[in-house]
């Protein structure tokens, strides 16, 4: 029987238990696995609550079907039923521009467009900041290799027009970080690839649109819209496998040290528990990951040390549908940090999803903090709710108080990609493996979205049984 204990009950973690139960039935070799958790409950940010009607998802929202491992996971755990893809009626992101929402031109990708048309009819650039990004496909690409920072890719290829004012936002949206600190390889290798292969970005996307269409015509339409979610909230999913995890899921144990030796890992826990185990998945923040492998492995966790974190917060509000000058009609939009606003984003949940508040009502949140207006994350509930609605109140014209707020606090929870993380993180794993007996895996490493942290902690949990294997030869 070999024994794995995963620390860690996030969406990597569990990924990572359900994959070893996985393996353990359809192989029919016995493996103990045990996952310990420091909260009181599983999923990190994937957390719902059903509050008066409405559905309020506190952290994630939904995640993106082109990866494929959240819908698998979804499926094999017999939530594929439950998935529910965008209301496609209200596909519309906007972004805010001279203190108005405008639409982010059609085709456009992150941080780049795949047609030039909606740019140029587009209020959101000036004449010479079309002309600058109508020149793209001329821009020689970049012989240099090495990393650089998204900021200065953008501006390179599209000048800084859209990167102030649609890539920073975007990006923000998902990293809320400063793209001029924000690795361009660790977050959007595909963009570094098309520059590298096609020699633009706008060419490069418009033949991957061809290709899109091309596949989907002649089939019954495609299967998944860009993104989705479940229809019971995200946190359906964590529960589902904490449910099948039953009473190998331990809450409420935060894990302090782990020491490794020939034969075995030793685990100290805070309440001065200790357990052994053939090998440790570490599915924690990589500064608890750090704290957790001080002492078995010192240059991991310098390393895992050095990648920094962010703090974050959503606010989410109800109101009704009259409260609305007119009816909103859009998934969200994002703010430039150039607007000089207090919020990163506002997302209408039940625009984008069916079945998130009650008749005649809306279900709109803020997102709030991040690392380029930390400042908003030391606000009290009641403050940032004040934020909030001041904003929506500019932008969207809703004055009324809502019927509903909920706020949660996100501390430490988005990891910085720097500018040379993937040369870090392949050394923190060549470190790691040379253990023989850890594994860590997590939003820190190989991604932050959630299809991203499932493959992580499967992989992680085919590789540590490798090493167990490997180790009983
Ligand atoms: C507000 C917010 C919104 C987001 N929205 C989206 C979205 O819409 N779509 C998307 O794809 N992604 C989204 N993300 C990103 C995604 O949700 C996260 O990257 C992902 O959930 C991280 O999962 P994880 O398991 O790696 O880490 P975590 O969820 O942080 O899990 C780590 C776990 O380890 C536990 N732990 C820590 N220390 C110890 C210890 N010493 N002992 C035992 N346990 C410990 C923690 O309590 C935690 O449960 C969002 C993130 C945030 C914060």
């Amino acid at each position: 029987m070999a024994r794995i204990v995963v620390i860690g009950a996030g969406i990597t973690g569990l990924a990572a238990a359900y994959r070893l139960r996985e393996i353990s039935r359809a192989h029919e070799f016995p493996i103990e696995v045990a996952v310990l958790e420091r909260s009181s409950r599983a999923g990190g940010p994937l957390h719902s609550v059903v509050r008066d009607g409405f559905t309020i998802e506190t952290g994630a929202d939904s995640f993106l079907t082109e990866k494929p491992d959240a819908v698998a996971l979804a499926q094999r755990l017999g939530l594929g039923r439950d998935l529910i893809p965008t209301r496609e009626e209200f596909r519309r992101t906007m972004v805010v521009h001279g203190g108005r929402l405008v639409e982010i031109p059609d085709g456009f990708s992150l941080m780049a467009p795949a047609r030039l048309g909606p740019v140029m009819r587009s209020p959101l650039f000036s004449p010479l900041g079309k002309l600058r990004i109508a020149l793209e496909p001329l821009v020689p690409k970049r012989k240099d290799r090495r990393d650089e920072s998204l900021g200065a890719f953008v501006t390179r290829r599209l000048g800084r027009e859209i990167l102030d004012r649609v890539a920073q936002p975007l990006a923000g949206g998902i990293y809320t970080a400063d793209p001029w600190r924000l690795s361009i390889r660790a977050t959007s290798p595909r963009f570094v690839e098309m520059e590298q292969r096609r020699g633009s970005l706008i060419r490069g996307l418009r033949e991957a649109e061809k290709t899109r269409s091309s596949k989907s015509s002649g089939t019954s339409g495609a299967r998944w819209s860009l993104f989705a979610t479940l229809r019971g909230g995200m946190g359906t999913l964590p529960q589902a496998i904490a449910s099948m995890l039953g009473e190998t899921l331990r809450l409420g144990a935060t894990v302090q040290q782990v020491t490794v030796t020939e034969q075995e890992c030793q685990l100290r826990l805070e309440s001065g528990d200790s357990l052994s185990a053939d090998a440790v998945i570490c599915a924690t923040p990589a500064y608890e990951s750090a704290r957790i492998l001080n002492l078995c492995n010192p240059r991991v966790a310098e390393l895992l040390r050095s990648i920094t974190y962010a703090s974050a917060a959503t606010v989410n509000l109800g109101f009704r549908q009259s409260d609305f000058p007119s009816p909103p009609r859009m998934f969200g939009f994002v703010v430039p940090i150039l607007e000089r606003r207090r919020i990163i984003a506002g997302s209408f949940t039940s625009l984008k999803f069916e079945n998130r508040a009650p008749a005649d009502t809306i279900l709109i949140r803020a997102f709030v903090g991040g690392q380029l207006q930390s400042e908003m994350n030391s606000l009290s509930d009641d403050a940032m709710i004040a934020a909030a609605r001041e904003e929506f109140h500019d932008l969207l014209g809703v004055t009324a108080a809502p019927i509903l707020a909920v706020v949660q606090r996100w501390p430490e929870s988005m990891p910085q990609y720097e500018v040379g993380h993937l040369d870090r993180v392949a050394e923190i794993e060549r470190a790691a493996e040379a253990s023989g007996r850890v594994g860590i895996a997590g939003a820190a490493l190989r991604g932050v979205g959630i299809p991203d942290c499932i493959r992580a902690g499967e992989q992680a949990a085919d590789k540590i049984l490798d090493l167990v294997m490997r180790n009983r030869r």
